[in-house]
């Protein structure tokens, strides 16, 4: 226990990571944590994607717990120790929570029928922090770090690791814009969607092999909450889904909030994309659900450069657009609108998507035969948009570069999509210390 720890990202990963040590009494003085955003007392409510806890401390805070879900782990560990390492992620939600008693699980046991034949509904718990308890996690969570000596740099940007030296190059986001240098014996890559364009860089530079991996494009569904209310009952977080083999083509419903629920707008390599939160404050209560629909395609050639051109033809000089049968783009949780333009028409998604555009209609169009209140009481922002990091090829006992093993790659940086996973993989990669 006397190796230099540098963790880039204080994003769920890097966090999970180091809290696995500490509680296991690594020396916290041997941990730096560097971050481009803020520590939680100073981060913005706009600060989507960086800071304390990351994306995932600031959104909705949807802990999901299928190896199905999430992107991928048990993969690397097997199954039954992928949901040992979720556990560990969700106590400890739990643990800096400030009314643990509030998170709530929603458990689906089967298939209502009234979905079928559309739409099957994947069957997983799912426990509900909600985005304004994260914030206060996210206080206690640090100030337990701090209490046993992690280090953390806030506001500072890494944009150099020197593999062969162990060398960690930053510079602080500050006026003088100082530089920042560190050395590492074990270096955690955490950095997250927001680091996506950063990990690209690294992987171009040291010629890391990877796995190709496919591109998930659509939209973010907006509609009063009463007409999907029956569904909610059953699943929160309900996951619709359909697959047509044939085509390799697959759609499902993504990331559902509910009550007091918001569109988000998100930026990804200066692409903008919608996603989603919900607030558990009554005083947010503003009665509508959103998701994404979100449809993987399989079998296009250079699934990266095909997506980021469909993105670019869905907007306007830059802003995601709006289309609704007879809605308004809503607000956000700060009072002001969901920046997005709003379309006469769904032309702008066919030009976008071209055939595939169709699948995502025939989606709207078959919930208004499932939620039969729905009709034309809803709106669709384009576009929502995953690019998944090119996942380099590490080894499975500990997530380091099968190149490079004292270098961790782990959570979105690993193609996690979510919280719970990519918890996990910080807590795997600190056992693996540990050992
Ligand atoms: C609006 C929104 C809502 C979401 N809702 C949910 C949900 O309800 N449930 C769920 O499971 N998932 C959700 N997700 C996805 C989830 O947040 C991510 O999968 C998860 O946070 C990934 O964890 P991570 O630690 O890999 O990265 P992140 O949590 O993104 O953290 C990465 C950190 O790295 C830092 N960083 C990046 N580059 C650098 C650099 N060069 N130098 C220094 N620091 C850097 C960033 O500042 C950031 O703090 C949501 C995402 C968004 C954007």
């Amino acid at each position: 226990m006397d190796k230099k720890i540098v963790i880039v990202g204080a994003g769920v990963a890097g966090i999970n990571a180091a809290t696995k040590l500490v509680d296991n009494g690594y020396p916290g003085e041997l941990i730096t944590i560097i971050d481009m955003g803020k520590d939680p007392y100073n981060r913005l409510p706009e600060e989507v994607m960086t800071g304390m806890l990351g994306a995932g401390g600031w959104s909705d805070g949807k802990l999901t717990y299928h190896t199905a879900i999430g992107g991928v782990l048990s993969k690397y560990t097997g199954e039954e120790k992928a949901m040992e390492l979720m556990d560990q992620v969700i106590t400890n939600f739990k643990r800096f929570h400030p009314k643990p008693e509030e998170v709530q699980c929603s458990n689906p046991e089967s298939e209502p029928e009234f979905i079928k034949p559309y739409f099957g509904l994947r069957l997983f718990p799912v426990w509900h922090v909600g985005t304004d308890y994260l914030s206060e996690i996210a206080k206690n969570w640090y100030d337990y770090l701090v209490s046993k000596g992690v280090k953390f740099k806030w506001e500072a940007k890494v944009y150099a690791i020197d593999f062969e030296n162990e060398r960690v190059l930053g510079k602080f986001l500050d006026k003088e814009n100082h530089e920042l240098e560190y050395r590492y014996d074990e270096l955690i890559f955490a950095v997250g969607k927001s680091g996506i364009d950063f990990a690209q860089q690294l992987a171009n530079e040291y010629e890391l092999p990877d796995e190709p991996k496919s591109v998930q494009i659509g939209v973010r569904f907006e509609a009063p909450q009463e007409h999907f209310q029956n569904l909610i009952d059953i699943s929160y977080d309900f996951k619709l889904y359909r697959k047509f083999d044939d085509k390799g083509v697959s759609l499902r419903s993504f990331c559902t909030n509910n009550n007091a629920a918001f569109v988000a707008v998100e930026e990804t390599y200066g692409d903008v994309s919608y996603n989603g939160h919900a607030k558990k404050d009554p005083k947010y209560l503003n009665g509508m659900t959103n998701f994404g629909i979100l449809m993987e395609i399989k079998g296009i050639d250079n699934p990266f450069e095909w997506c980021r051109e469909a993105v670019k033809k869905v907007q306007i000089d830059g802003t995601g657009t709006y289309y609704s049968p007879s809605r308004k783009p809503s607000l956000t949780s700060e009072g002001t609108d969901v920046s997005s333009i709003q379309v006469e028409d769904l032309m702008y998604l066919y030009d976008s998507l071209g055939e595939y555009a169709q699948y995502i209609v025939d989606f709207i169009e078959d919930m208004k035969k499932v939620f039969p209140t729905l009709k034309d009481d809803w709106g669709i922002y384009m576009p929502e948009v995953k690019y998944l990091s090119p996942e380099p090829l590490v080894n499975y006992e500990d997530l380091s570069l099968t190149k490079y093993p004292n270098v961790h790659f782990v959570g979105d940086a690993l193609s996690a999509r979510g919280i719970t996973v990519s918890g996990a993989h910080g807590v795997y990669v600190a056992e693996s210390f540990l050992k």
